[in-house]
């Protein structure tokens, strides 16, 4: 049941309101604000050691979500697992290799 209280609430920063829907649980900082056109997935943060991949079929065999090391020093525990195609953060450092997105 909705109160009379939550009836007028509203978001008070447009841009903020982006910012955390785009973020998921777990990144170091806001989505969206590393280099353009990266992804946690070539991150050198974006812990894919303990990832895995899907199963072909449904899934595809694509990558899964991994948890970001950065987000781990920062705030001394782990975070959510993020999804891969995550648009990076301000902390993004290119990874050497990124893992392929799908599964050979
Ligand atoms: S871009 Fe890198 S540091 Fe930022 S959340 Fe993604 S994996 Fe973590």
């Amino acid at each position: 049941m909705t109160d009379s209280m939550s009836l007028h609430l509203t978001q008070p920063n447009a841009d903020l309101g982006h910012m955390i829907a785009r973020t998921p649980s777990g990144m170091a900082f806001w989505s969206g604000t590393g280099p353009g056109n990266t992804t946690c997935r070539e991150c050198v943060f974006f812990d894919h050691q303990h990832s895995y991949y899907a199963k072909k079929g449904i899934g595809g065999g694509s990558l899964k979500p991994a948890k970001c090391k950065k987000f781990k020093a920062l705030a001394q525990s782990s975070g959510g697992a993020v999804p891969h195609d995550t648009r990076s953060c301000k902390y993004f450092e290119p990874a050497p290799v990124p893992p392929p997105v799908v599964s050979k």
